[in-house]
Protein backbone atom coordinates (compact mmCIF):
# COMPACT_ATOMS: atom_id res chain seq x y z
CA UNK A 1 0.00 0.00 0.00
CA UNK A 2 1.52 3.31 -1.31
CA UNK A 3 0.49 5.87 1.40
CA UNK A 4 1.27 9.66 1.98
CA UNK A 5 1.07 11.06 5.62
CA UNK A 6 3.80 14.22 5.91
CA UNK A 7 3.72 13.53 9.95
CA UNK A 8 4.67 10.17 9.29
CA UNK A 9 7.20 10.93 6.71
CA UNK A 10 9.32 13.55 8.92
CA UNK A 11 9.56 10.85 12.02
CA UNK A 12 12.00 9.36 9.85
CA UNK A 13 14.13 12.12 8.83
CA UNK A 14 16.26 12.49 12.29
CA UNK A 15 17.88 15.48 10.21
CA UNK A 16 14.25 17.68 11.05
CA UNK A 17 13.97 16.65 14.09
CA UNK A 18 16.99 19.40 15.25
CA UNK A 19 16.86 22.66 16.89
CA UNK A 20 19.24 25.22 15.60
CA UNK A 21 19.99 28.85 17.27
CA UNK A 22 17.26 26.95 19.85
CA UNK A 23 14.67 27.12 17.20
CA UNK A 24 12.89 24.47 15.17
CA UNK A 25 14.58 23.66 11.97
CA UNK A 26 12.86 24.35 9.17
CA UNK A 27 15.21 22.89 5.99
CA UNK A 28 14.00 24.69 2.75
CA UNK A 29 17.24 23.81 1.12
CA UNK A 30 16.40 20.94 -0.75
CA UNK A 31 17.61 21.53 -3.67
CA UNK A 32 21.03 22.08 -2.89
CA UNK A 33 20.82 18.66 -0.85
CA UNK A 34 18.23 16.47 0.62
CA UNK A 35 17.74 14.82 4.12
CA UNK A 36 17.86 11.09 4.40
CA UNK A 37 15.42 8.71 5.89
CA UNK A 38 16.47 6.52 8.35
CA UNK A 39 16.31 3.40 5.98
CA UNK A 40 18.82 4.96 4.11
CA UNK A 41 20.90 6.23 7.16
CA UNK A 42 20.94 2.36 8.56
CA UNK A 43 21.60 0.85 5.51
CA UNK A 44 25.05 2.95 5.14
CA UNK A 45 25.73 1.43 8.99
CA UNK A 46 25.01 -1.66 8.15
CA UNK A 47 26.98 -1.67 4.85
CA UNK A 48 30.25 -0.73 6.80
CA UNK A 49 29.61 -2.61 9.94
CA UNK A 50 28.88 -6.14 8.27
CA UNK A 51 28.92 -6.13 4.75
CA UNK A 52 32.02 -3.95 3.38
CA UNK A 53 34.39 -5.54 1.02
CA UNK A 54 34.98 -4.85 -2.42
CA UNK A 55 32.83 -6.27 -4.85
CA UNK A 56 32.71 -7.57 -8.79
CA UNK A 57 35.85 -10.87 -8.13
CA UNK A 58 35.92 -11.55 -4.45
CA UNK A 59 35.53 -15.31 -4.35
CA UNK A 60 35.07 -14.92 -0.42
CA UNK A 61 31.31 -14.59 0.76
CA UNK A 62 31.16 -10.71 2.20
CA UNK A 63 32.69 -10.06 -1.12
CA UNK A 64 29.90 -11.40 -3.21
CA UNK A 65 27.48 -10.45 -0.50
CA UNK A 66 28.56 -6.75 -1.40
CA UNK A 67 28.37 -7.31 -5.49
CA UNK A 68 24.93 -8.82 -5.06
CA UNK A 69 23.35 -5.61 -2.96
CA UNK A 70 25.50 -3.03 -5.36
CA UNK A 71 23.71 -5.06 -8.43
CA UNK A 72 20.38 -5.32 -6.98
CA UNK A 73 20.65 -0.90 -6.29
CA UNK A 74 21.02 -1.07 -9.90
CA UNK A 75 18.45 -3.02 -10.89
CA UNK A 76 16.18 -1.25 -8.38
CA UNK A 77 17.19 2.08 -10.06
CA UNK A 78 16.21 0.48 -13.24
CA UNK A 79 12.95 -0.46 -12.37
CA UNK A 80 12.09 2.92 -10.62
CA UNK A 81 13.63 5.08 -13.93
CA UNK A 82 11.96 2.53 -16.15
CA UNK A 83 15.12 1.57 -18.06
CA UNK A 84 15.00 -1.27 -20.44
CA UNK A 85 17.77 -3.03 -19.11
CA UNK A 86 20.09 -2.55 -15.82
CA UNK A 87 23.33 -2.38 -17.86
CA UNK A 88 21.75 1.19 -19.08
CA UNK A 89 22.29 2.57 -15.47
CA UNK A 90 25.78 3.78 -14.84
CA UNK A 91 27.13 4.36 -11.63
CA UNK A 92 29.05 7.87 -11.46
CA UNK A 93 29.56 9.99 -8.66
CA UNK A 94 26.98 12.79 -9.54
CA UNK A 95 24.87 14.42 -11.91
CA UNK A 96 28.07 17.02 -12.49
CA UNK A 97 29.94 13.43 -13.13
CA UNK A 98 27.26 12.12 -15.38
CA UNK A 99 27.23 14.95 -17.87
CA UNK A 100 31.13 15.26 -18.13
CA UNK A 101 31.39 11.37 -19.03
CA UNK A 102 29.12 11.95 -21.76
CA UNK A 103 30.39 14.87 -22.82
CA UNK A 104 34.17 13.52 -22.90
CA UNK A 105 32.81 10.24 -23.81
CA UNK A 106 29.80 10.78 -26.49
CA UNK A 107 32.00 13.81 -27.65
CA UNK A 108 34.74 11.50 -29.05
CA UNK A 109 31.81 10.84 -31.70
CA UNK A 110 31.68 14.22 -32.67
CA UNK A 111 33.61 16.52 -34.94
CA UNK A 112 34.25 20.24 -36.06
CA UNK A 113 31.39 21.83 -36.84
CA UNK A 114 29.09 19.50 -35.00
CA UNK A 115 26.54 21.75 -32.50
CA UNK A 116 25.34 21.07 -29.29
CA UNK A 117 22.07 23.14 -27.71
CA UNK A 118 21.63 23.96 -24.41
CA UNK A 119 19.58 26.25 -23.00
CA UNK A 120 20.09 29.47 -21.09
CA UNK A 121 18.61 27.94 -17.78
CA UNK A 122 21.44 25.59 -17.25
CA UNK A 123 23.07 25.08 -14.41
CA UNK A 124 27.06 25.49 -14.51
CA UNK A 125 27.28 21.49 -14.43
CA UNK A 126 25.37 21.40 -18.03
CA UNK A 127 27.46 24.76 -19.45
CA UNK A 128 31.45 24.26 -18.80
CA UNK A 129 31.30 20.72 -19.84
CA UNK A 130 30.28 21.30 -23.16
CA UNK A 131 32.54 24.58 -23.08
CA UNK A 132 35.41 22.12 -22.48
CA UNK A 133 34.22 19.65 -25.24
CA UNK A 134 33.37 22.55 -28.13
CA UNK A 135 36.99 23.95 -26.98
CA UNK A 136 38.75 20.44 -27.61
CA UNK A 137 37.05 19.87 -30.83
CA UNK A 138 35.95 22.52 -32.51
CA UNK A 139 32.33 22.36 -32.30
CA UNK A 140 29.55 25.25 -31.51
CA UNK A 141 27.94 25.52 -28.06
CA UNK A 142 24.71 27.63 -28.72
CA UNK A 143 21.87 28.51 -25.87
CA UNK A 144 18.07 28.59 -26.39
CA UNK A 145 17.25 31.84 -24.56
CA UNK A 146 14.26 32.40 -22.11
CA UNK A 147 11.46 34.63 -21.34
CA UNK A 148 10.97 37.21 -18.67
CA UNK A 149 8.83 34.28 -16.79
CA UNK A 150 11.49 32.09 -16.75
CA UNK A 151 10.21 29.62 -19.56
CA UNK A 152 12.49 28.40 -22.62
CA UNK A 153 11.68 30.34 -25.39
CA UNK A 154 10.26 27.22 -27.77
CA UNK A 155 10.47 29.29 -30.85
CA UNK A 156 13.78 29.87 -30.32
CA UNK A 157 14.67 26.56 -29.90
CA UNK A 158 13.09 25.67 -33.58
CA UNK A 159 15.21 28.12 -34.92
CA UNK A 160 18.62 27.14 -32.97
CA UNK A 161 17.71 23.29 -33.71
CA UNK A 162 19.30 22.09 -37.02
CA UNK A 163 20.66 19.30 -38.53
CA UNK A 164 23.82 20.42 -37.35
CA UNK A 165 22.81 19.90 -34.02
CA UNK A 166 23.86 16.67 -32.56
CA UNK A 167 23.12 17.06 -28.87
CA UNK A 168 20.42 18.88 -26.85
CA UNK A 169 21.23 19.15 -23.11
CA UNK A 170 18.60 20.39 -21.10
CA UNK A 171 17.45 20.52 -17.54
CA UNK A 172 14.31 19.17 -16.89
CA UNK A 173 13.58 20.88 -13.93
CA UNK A 174 15.18 24.59 -13.26
CA UNK A 175 16.70 24.27 -9.67
CA UNK A 176 16.50 28.07 -9.98
CA UNK A 177 13.23 29.00 -11.10
CA UNK A 178 11.52 25.52 -10.61
CA UNK A 179 10.54 25.88 -14.13
CA UNK A 180 9.28 22.30 -15.68
CA UNK A 181 10.62 22.30 -19.09
CA UNK A 182 8.64 20.69 -21.82
CA UNK A 183 11.33 17.72 -22.56
CA UNK A 184 8.83 15.40 -24.29
CA UNK A 185 8.13 18.10 -26.65
CA UNK A 186 12.33 18.49 -27.14
CA UNK A 187 13.42 14.95 -27.60
CA UNK A 188 10.73 14.38 -29.89
CA UNK A 189 11.75 17.67 -32.08
CA UNK A 190 15.85 16.89 -31.38
CA UNK A 191 15.44 13.06 -32.66
CA UNK A 192 13.54 14.58 -35.50
CA UNK A 193 16.41 16.82 -36.60
CA UNK A 194 18.55 14.33 -35.96
CA UNK A 195 20.67 15.18 -32.34
CA UNK A 196 20.52 12.89 -29.16
CA UNK A 197 19.12 14.66 -26.01
CA UNK A 198 20.78 14.71 -22.49
CA UNK A 199 18.42 15.40 -19.63
CA UNK A 200 19.35 17.40 -16.26
CA UNK A 201 17.36 15.15 -14.07
CA UNK A 202 18.69 16.77 -10.69
CA UNK A 203 15.82 18.39 -10.27
CA UNK A 204 13.47 16.34 -11.34
CA UNK A 205 13.91 12.59 -9.92
CA UNK A 206 13.18 13.49 -6.28
CA UNK A 207 9.74 15.57 -7.72
CA UNK A 208 7.64 13.41 -10.14
CA UNK A 209 7.88 9.96 -11.21
CA UNK A 210 10.08 9.60 -14.12
CA UNK A 211 10.58 6.98 -17.25
CA UNK A 212 13.32 7.04 -19.61
CA UNK A 213 11.85 4.76 -22.31
CA UNK A 214 8.30 7.06 -22.44
CA UNK A 215 10.39 9.67 -22.50
CA UNK A 216 12.87 8.46 -24.94
CA UNK A 217 15.33 10.80 -24.30
CA UNK A 218 19.02 9.17 -24.98
CA UNK A 219 20.73 10.05 -21.54
CA UNK A 220 19.92 11.44 -18.31
CA UNK A 221 21.48 12.02 -15.74
CA UNK A 222 20.96 12.73 -11.68
CA UNK A 223 22.86 13.06 -8.06
CA UNK A 224 21.94 10.62 -5.01
CA UNK A 225 22.28 13.06 -2.47
CA UNK A 226 19.65 15.13 -4.08
CA UNK A 227 17.02 12.34 -4.03
CA UNK A 228 17.61 11.06 -0.18
CA UNK A 229 20.69 9.36 -0.84
CA UNK A 230 24.10 9.50 0.00
CA UNK A 231 26.61 12.61 -1.61
CA UNK A 232 29.45 10.82 -3.65
CA UNK A 233 27.24 8.44 -5.78
CA UNK A 234 24.79 9.42 -9.14
CA UNK A 235 23.49 8.05 -11.65
CA UNK A 236 24.21 7.49 -15.75
CA UNK A 237 21.42 6.24 -17.71
CA UNK A 238 22.15 6.17 -21.19
CA UNK A 239 20.59 4.07 -24.38
CA UNK A 240 22.65 0.64 -24.70
CA UNK A 241 23.00 1.23 -28.70
CA UNK A 242 24.55 4.41 -27.83
CA UNK A 243 26.98 3.41 -24.79
CA UNK A 244 28.05 0.80 -26.66
CA UNK A 245 29.14 2.99 -29.47
CA UNK A 246 30.83 5.35 -27.11
CA UNK A 247 34.58 4.70 -26.10
CA UNK A 248 35.39 4.50 -22.25
CA UNK A 249 35.32 7.59 -19.92
CA UNK A 250 37.89 6.07 -18.18
CA UNK A 251 40.52 3.36 -17.67
CA UNK A 252 41.41 1.02 -14.62
CA UNK A 253 39.92 -1.88 -13.09
CA UNK A 254 36.81 -3.16 -13.38
CA UNK A 255 36.46 -1.57 -16.78
CA UNK A 256 38.35 -3.96 -18.56
CA UNK A 257 38.26 -7.33 -20.22
CA UNK A 258 41.84 -8.01 -20.88
CA UNK A 259 44.81 -6.44 -20.80
CA UNK A 260 48.01 -6.47 -22.17
CA UNK A 261 50.70 -3.89 -22.90
CA UNK A 262 49.83 -4.23 -27.03
CA UNK A 263 46.40 -3.83 -26.35
CA UNK A 264 43.49 -3.57 -23.94
CA UNK A 265 39.82 -4.68 -24.33
CA UNK A 266 37.23 -3.69 -22.70
CA UNK A 267 34.20 -4.92 -20.32
CA UNK A 268 31.01 -5.12 -21.32
CA UNK A 269 27.84 -2.58 -20.23
CA UNK A 270 27.40 -1.01 -17.69
CA UNK A 271 31.15 -1.66 -15.56
CA UNK A 272 32.57 -0.34 -19.24
CA UNK A 273 31.90 3.36 -17.93
CA UNK A 274 32.69 2.28 -14.21
CA UNK A 275 36.62 2.00 -13.53
CA UNK A 276 37.97 1.71 -10.38
CA UNK A 277 36.71 0.53 -7.03
CA UNK A 278 32.86 2.12 -6.99
CA UNK A 279 31.47 4.00 -3.97
CA UNK A 280 29.88 0.44 -3.03
CA UNK A 281 28.26 1.69 -0.15
CA UNK A 282 26.92 4.68 -1.70
CA UNK A 283 25.26 2.54 -4.66
CA UNK A 284 23.89 0.13 -1.94
CA UNK A 285 22.10 3.31 -0.03
CA UNK A 286 21.04 5.02 -3.20
CA UNK A 287 18.86 1.45 -3.55
CA UNK A 288 17.70 1.93 -0.61
CA UNK A 289 16.54 5.82 -1.06
CA UNK A 290 14.91 4.55 -4.15
CA UNK A 291 12.86 1.88 -1.71
CA UNK A 292 11.96 4.50 0.35
CA UNK A 293 10.35 6.69 -2.40
CA UNK A 294 8.36 4.11 -4.23
CA UNK A 295 6.48 3.25 -1.12
CA UNK A 296 5.71 6.87 -1.18
CA UNK A 297 2.11 7.75 -3.35
CA UNK A 298 4.03 10.13 -6.33
CA UNK A 299 0.82 11.82 -6.82
CA UNK A 300 0.31 12.57 -3.32
CA UNK A 301 3.63 13.78 -3.09
CA UNK A 302 3.52 15.77 -6.20
CA UNK A 303 0.01 17.30 -4.97
CA UNK A 304 1.54 18.39 -1.88
CA UNK A 305 4.80 19.97 -3.48
CA UNK A 306 2.62 21.96 -5.77
CA UNK A 307 0.53 22.79 -3.01
CA UNK A 308 3.24 24.43 -0.96
CA UNK A 309 5.24 26.27 -3.71
CA UNK A 310 1.90 27.97 -4.61
CA UNK A 311 1.29 28.67 -1.21
CA UNK A 312 4.87 30.24 -0.76
CA UNK A 313 4.55 32.32 -4.50
CA UNK A 314 1.21 34.01 -3.40
CA UNK A 315 2.21 35.05 -0.18
CA UNK A 316 5.32 36.63 -0.91
CA UNK A 317 3.53 38.00 -3.83
CA UNK A 318 1.68 40.02 -1.48
CA UNK A 319 5.47 41.71 0.07
CA UNK A 320 6.10 45.32 -1.50
CA UNK A 321 9.08 45.38 -3.37
CA UNK A 322 10.13 41.59 -3.52
CA UNK A 323 10.45 40.39 -6.98
CA UNK A 324 9.35 36.37 -7.49
CA UNK A 325 12.42 35.01 -10.09
CA UNK A 326 10.58 32.35 -12.48
CA UNK A 327 7.28 32.72 -12.65
CA UNK A 328 6.66 29.59 -15.12
CA UNK A 329 3.55 28.34 -15.55
CA UNK A 330 4.48 24.76 -15.04
CA UNK A 331 6.86 25.02 -11.89
CA UNK A 332 7.66 22.84 -8.77
CA UNK A 333 9.34 23.17 -5.15
CA UNK A 334 11.51 26.41 -5.78
CA UNK A 335 10.58 29.68 -4.89
CA UNK A 336 13.39 32.40 -5.67
CA UNK A 337 12.75 35.92 -5.10
CA UNK A 338 14.75 39.37 -4.70
CA UNK A 339 13.72 42.03 -2.54
CA UNK A 340 14.90 45.43 -3.91
CA UNK A 341 17.05 47.63 -2.67
CA UNK A 342 18.29 44.18 -0.57
CA UNK A 343 21.24 41.84 -1.07
CA UNK A 344 20.18 38.48 -1.08
CA UNK A 345 22.57 37.14 1.50
CA UNK A 346 21.73 39.66 3.97
CA UNK A 347 18.04 38.02 4.29
CA UNK A 348 19.87 34.57 4.19
CA UNK A 349 22.02 35.39 7.28
CA UNK A 350 18.81 36.84 9.09
CA UNK A 351 16.71 33.78 8.30
CA UNK A 352 19.36 31.37 9.69
CA UNK A 353 19.56 32.87 12.89
CA UNK A 354 15.08 32.39 12.64
CA UNK A 355 16.57 28.79 12.15
CA UNK A 356 15.63 29.14 8.43
CA UNK A 357 17.93 27.10 6.25
CA UNK A 358 17.49 28.79 2.53
CA UNK A 359 19.91 29.29 -0.09
CA UNK A 360 20.70 32.84 -1.53
CA UNK A 361 23.37 33.59 -4.61
CA UNK A 362 23.35 32.64 -8.34
CA UNK A 363 22.71 28.86 -7.60
CA UNK A 364 25.59 28.01 -9.94
CA UNK A 365 23.58 29.65 -12.39
CA UNK A 366 25.19 33.12 -13.09
CA UNK A 367 24.24 33.53 -16.61
CA UNK A 368 20.42 33.66 -15.96
CA UNK A 369 21.22 36.21 -13.17
CA UNK A 370 22.97 38.00 -15.29
CA UNK A 371 19.46 37.66 -17.79
CA UNK A 372 17.46 38.90 -14.86
CA UNK A 373 20.12 41.82 -14.05
CA UNK A 374 19.86 40.66 -9.99
CA UNK A 375 23.18 39.42 -8.30
CA UNK A 376 21.16 36.45 -6.87
CA UNK A 377 17.98 35.22 -5.48
CA UNK A 378 16.83 33.91 -2.15
CA UNK A 379 15.99 30.72 -2.47
CA UNK A 380 13.03 29.01 -0.65
CA UNK A 381 13.35 24.73 -2.07
CA UNK A 382 10.95 22.46 -0.63
CA UNK A 383 10.63 18.75 -0.48
CA UNK A 384 7.74 16.54 0.31
CA UNK A 385 8.50 16.65 4.18
CA UNK A 386 8.35 20.21 4.22
CA UNK A 387 4.84 21.46 5.72
CA UNK A 388 2.97 24.66 5.39
CA UNK A 389 3.14 25.51 8.73
CA UNK A 390 6.82 25.53 8.06
CA UNK A 391 5.88 28.25 5.14
CA UNK A 392 3.67 30.60 7.63
CA UNK A 393 7.04 30.79 10.04
CA UNK A 394 9.27 31.44 7.12
CA UNK A 395 6.78 34.24 5.31
CA UNK A 396 6.77 35.89 9.06
CA UNK A 397 10.31 35.73 9.68
CA UNK A 398 11.51 37.38 5.90
CA UNK A 399 8.69 39.69 6.77
CA UNK A 400 10.27 40.33 10.00
CA UNK A 401 14.27 40.40 7.81
CA UNK A 402 13.03 42.64 5.81
CA UNK A 403 11.69 45.14 8.43
CA UNK A 404 15.34 45.13 9.66
CA UNK A 405 17.14 45.85 6.98
CA UNK A 406 15.25 48.63 5.40
C1 LIG B 1 22.69 20.19 -8.28
C2 LIG B 1 22.53 20.27 -9.73
C3 LIG B 1 23.55 19.84 -10.59
C4 LIG B 1 24.88 19.36 -10.09
O1 LIG B 1 24.76 18.26 -9.22
P1 LIG B 1 26.02 17.72 -8.41
O2 LIG B 1 25.40 16.83 -7.40
O3 LIG B 1 26.68 18.93 -7.80
O4 LIG B 1 26.89 17.02 -9.37
C5 LIG B 1 23.32 19.91 -11.93
N1 LIG B 1 22.16 20.36 -12.43
C6 LIG B 1 21.16 20.77 -11.65
C7 LIG B 1 19.88 21.25 -12.26
C8 LIG B 1 21.32 20.75 -10.26
O5 LIG B 1 20.33 21.17 -9.49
Amino acid sequence: MKSFNVREIREQFPALRQKVYDRNLIYFDNGATSQKPQMVLDAISTYYSKDNANIHRGVHYMSQKATTEFEEARKIIQTYIHAKKSEEVIFTKGTTDGINLVASSYGELLSSGDEILISAMEHHSNIVPWQLLCERKGLKLKVVPITKKGELDMEQFDLLLSDKTKLVAVTHISNTLGTINPVKTIIDKSHAAGAKVLIDGAQSIQHMPINVTELNCDFYVFSGHKVFGPTGIGVLYGKEELLERMPPYQGGGDMIAKVTFERTTYNELPFKFEAGTPHIAGGICLGEAFRFLHNLDADALQRHEKELTEYAQDLLDTFEGVQIIGEAKKKTSVVSFHVNGIHPFDIGTLLDKQGIAVRTGHHCTQPLMDFFGIPGTVRASFAFYNTKEEIDTFITAVDKSISLLR
